[in-house]
């Protein structure tokens, strides 16, 4: 088994009972790989990630993390283990610091600061008075996407997850800010079990392995050489 492993998963969603979303899909993420998942949009990518963090269960199959049935692990535990970046960066706090430290409220200042740099969030961060007790005063509604990008990347380097998840992570950001956070994450995924969802085969070249999916069930699965031809 991988650390996660997807056995027969079938699903649709509850509102939803007469559409099927997932049929019969089986995989494994092992250890430290970096996995993709593409495919066009529908295809059932982020039905992949809500069910791994079991924000949905599935209608039959089983989820194995660790070997294990992903059920018989306690939900909070659970999703401690897995840090997401996602397509559209939710704030939860008003001030930047409170937004990297949601996931682990308990954060020293210390900890925020060493995660920011790690996340190249230093530079717009130093900016403004990083500190819980001076708290930052900017808004999270007026940050720019490639700020709120690189702050949910410190989130995730400060939760320091055992598998860190990308949902088009650089997708939405103009080619400088791409740069910068492709960079943090690359620093963020190094030795890292990672699962990038992502729309173009030419984004996930480096991937261990990728996955192609399309209505809601795998129709390719290999490296990018092995998917376009060159092995
Ligand atoms: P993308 O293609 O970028 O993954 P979508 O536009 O398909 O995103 O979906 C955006 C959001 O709307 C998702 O979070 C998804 O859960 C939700 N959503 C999509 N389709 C439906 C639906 N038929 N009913 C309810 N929610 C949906
Ligand atoms: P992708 O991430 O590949 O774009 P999704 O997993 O978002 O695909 O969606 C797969 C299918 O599930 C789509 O047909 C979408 O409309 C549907 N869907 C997504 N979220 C919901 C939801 N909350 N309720 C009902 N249908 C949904």
């Amino acid at each position: 088994d991988g650390q996660i492993s997807f056995r027969d998963i079938s699903f649709h969603y509850p509102s939803r009972p007469d559409l099927t979303i997932m049929d019969s899909v089986s995989f494994d993420v092992y250890a430290d790989q970096k996995v993709a998942l593409v495919g066009p949009s529908g295809a059932g990518k982020s039905t992949i990630v809500s069910l791994l963090l079991r924000l949905y269960d599935p209608v039959s199959g089983h989820i194995l993390f660790d070997g294990k049935d992903s059920k018989s692990f306690p939900l909070s535990e659970l999703r401690s283990q897995m840090a997401v970046v996602p397509q559209d960066v939710f704030l939860f706090g008003d001030t930047i610091a409170e937004n990297i430290a949601y996931g682990k409220p308990d954060a020293t200042v210390a900890e925020m600061e060493a995660a920011a740099r790690q996340a190249n969030a230093w530079e717009f961060i130093q900016r403004f008075p990083l500190g819980l007790d001076t708290v930052v005063g900017e808004r999270g509604i007026q940050l720019s996407g490639g700020q709120r990008q690189r702050i949910a990347i410190a989130r995730a380097v400060l939760k320091n997850p055992r598998i860190l998840i990308l949902d088009e992570a650089t997708s939405a950001l103009d080619s400088e800010s791409e740069k910068l956070v492709q960079d943090a994450l690359d620093k963020l995924m190094e030795g890292r079990t990672s699962l990038v969802i992502a729309h173009r085969l030419a984004t996930v070249r480096q991937a261990d392995k990728i996955i192609v999916l399309d209505k809601g069930r795998i129709v390719e699965e290999g490296t990018h050489n092995e998917l376009i031809g060159l092995d």
